[in-house]
């Protein structure tokens, strides 16, 4: 998709039309602009969303500037269909894995993916009324739909009204990037603004890029019924996670039926009568394949067209809007937030920036940036959920670490659910227990990385972790017994002569 154009949402359905009449709503009208505004959003996906229910919660006069959807991408082609069709094809993965709990399911089981893409479209369109233009109007904001363009110091202009600002949060997001992948101009192919609009299973389904995105769809995909060709540049999947942690979701795919192209050299794409045809070489071996479908899944570009931020000085790279740790940009009236100036393209991302920028604009705050500790999970099965460094980014800063695993295979509630691939990792710093950074795989990491989260920012160390009780049989216990492993090794041979003797002694 190229940086003007707005895929339709489809299909025209009773779902999307209720989505769109609370996002987009068709006979919206603009309200008079105010003669002026504490703060003007451009972008309602998240990160304007909060900025602007916050600031306008706190009293301030705020206008919100959206071209296309308000919820952005979680909403409408992010987040929100991808965990629908994930929960889809894990009922299917759960029929298939059934008679290993004793369950006799039927043979000739089929999916109906028409019906499960239907179930997301209703579950999306019900949750949108949380973002719609109605609910942002009735808490205060003054919605605009259309596009937002800088015009001058304190000016935005949408849809030839003048917008006049103190200060102003560009939150305009980020779009799939498109690669220069030869052939890839020539082919017809999926991002994630049109693959929630497929109808039909695609029997053959080809994804180029092994991150989060290509990783979710993929195994989801294959679970449903497409053969999937998962193609990645580099070794293995999701290069940024922790080794370990992407081979045993790497395996779990591979028994879905993802055949990953990994290494993948020198890529070509072009039309074939029945879809695109990719040749590849991965691992020293030559792969030529058609697919009926090809999927997108590599970087994303920043929402800085047509801004006018060139206009007020605001300065950008191709890595989006640059920002100091307060969120300001190079227009000290001017900040940003969200995917847009960020390396972390998450949702709970944008959201905790936007309450930093409601802070430092708003209210002279000085909060900052690089205080958030930011965790992040990929929901595949099982889930990768990590929070704060990594060992080897622990290394490159310097910092010396102590890594404690504990696998699940030895936690009860793992092996009562049939779900042991997987470990919690924690690194604390040497000699310590101040958690710097941990990495959870198990089947609810998303959840369970919470803990770790908030124990560090809360600065409780592993001690207290393993100080507190966790519910019998549950998988967190998995962290709880990680903190065991920790305390097992402040057990100096000291300590344990003196323990040994006392208890002789009092025998
Ligand atoms: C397939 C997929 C799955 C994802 N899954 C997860 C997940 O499970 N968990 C998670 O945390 N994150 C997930 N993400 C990432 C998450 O969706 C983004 O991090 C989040 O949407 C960023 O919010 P944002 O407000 O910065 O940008 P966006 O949501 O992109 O919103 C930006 C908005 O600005 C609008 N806009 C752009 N230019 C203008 C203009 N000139 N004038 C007016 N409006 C404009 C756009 O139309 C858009 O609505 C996923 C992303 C994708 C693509």
């Amino acid at each position: 998709m190229n940086e003007q154009s707005q895929p339709p949402i489809l299909p025209w359905d009773a779902h999307n039309q209720k989505l769109v009449s609370n996002v987009h709503p068709a006979d919206w009208k603009n309200p008079t602009p105010a003669k002026r505004y504490n703060l003007v959003v451009i972008g309602g996906g998240t990160a304007g969303l909060v900025s602007a229910i916050g600031a306008a919660g706190l009293g301030a006069k705020v206008a919100l500037i959206e071209k296309h959807l308000l919820g952005g991408d979680c909403l409408n082609v992010g987040c929100v269909p991808s965990k629908a069709i994930i929960r889809a094809a894990r009922a299917a993965a759960a029929v298939r894995e059934a008679a290993g709990f004793g369950v006799n399911v039927p043979a000739g089981v089929t999916v109906d993916f028409a019906k499960a893409m239907e179930r997301m479209r209703r579950l999306r369109a019900d949750i949108s009324p949380h973002d719609s233009a109605k609910r942002f109007t009735e808490q205060g904001v003054d919605v605009f739909l259309g596009d937002g363009t800088f015009t001058g110091s304190d000016s935005v202009e949408v849809s030839g009204q003048t917008l006049r600002f103190s200060k102003a949060v560009i939150a305009t997001g980020a779009r799939a990037a498109a690669p220069p992948i030869p052939g890839l101009k020539d082919v017809p192919y999926l991002t994630n603004e049109t693959l929630f609009s497929l109808t039909e299973l695609p029997r053959r389904l080809g994804i180029i890029g092994a991150g989060p995105i290509g990783c979710e769809m993929a195994q989801a995909f294959a679970r449903l019924g497409s053969e999937v060709f998962l193609i990645e540049a580099t070794h293995g999947i999701l290069p940024r996670e922790d080794l370990d942690a992407a081979e045993i979701v790497k395996a779990a795919m591979a028994s879905d039926g993802v055949k990953l192209l990994c290494c993948g050299k020198d890529l070509k794409l072009s039309k074939d009568p029945s879809g695109v045809r990719m040749q590849v070489e991965s691992h020293g071996k030559g792969y030529d394949q058609v697919v009926d479908q090809l999927l997108v899944a590599v970087g994303r570009a920043p929402n800085v067209e047509r801004l006018g931020l060139e206009t007020v000085g605001v300065e950008f790279d191709k890595k989006g809007v640059k920002v100091n740790d307060r969120l300001q940009t190079t227009n000290s009236r001017i900040y940003a937030c969200g995917d847009i100036c960020s390396p972390y393209q998450f949702t709970h991302a944008a959201d905790f920036m936007a309450r930093i920028v409601i802070q430092n604009a708003l209210f002279m705050g000085r909060a900052k940036v690089s205080s958030l500790i930011i965790p992040w999970a990929t929901y595949t099965s099982p889930e990768i959920a990590h929070v704060g460094l990594y060992e080897k980014e622990a290394q490159e800063k310097g910092i010396a670490v102590d890594t404690f695993t504990q696998e699940l295979s030895k936690v009860d509630r793992a092996i009562l659910d049939g779900e042991t691939d997987g470990f919690v990792r924690i690194h604390v710093r040497k000699g310590t227990d101040e958690i710097v950074g941990a990495t959870v795989v198990a089947a609810h990491a998303g959840d369970m990385i919470c803990e770790l989260t908030l124990a560090m920012k809360g600065k409780l160390g592993l001690k207290t972790i393993g100080g507190s009780i966790h519910p019998y049989p549950t998988q967190t216990e998995a962290i709880r017994k990680t903190a065991d492993i920790y305390s097992r090794t402040r057990l100096t041979p000291f300590v344990k002569k003196v323990m040994g003797k006392w208890l002789a002694w009092t025998r």
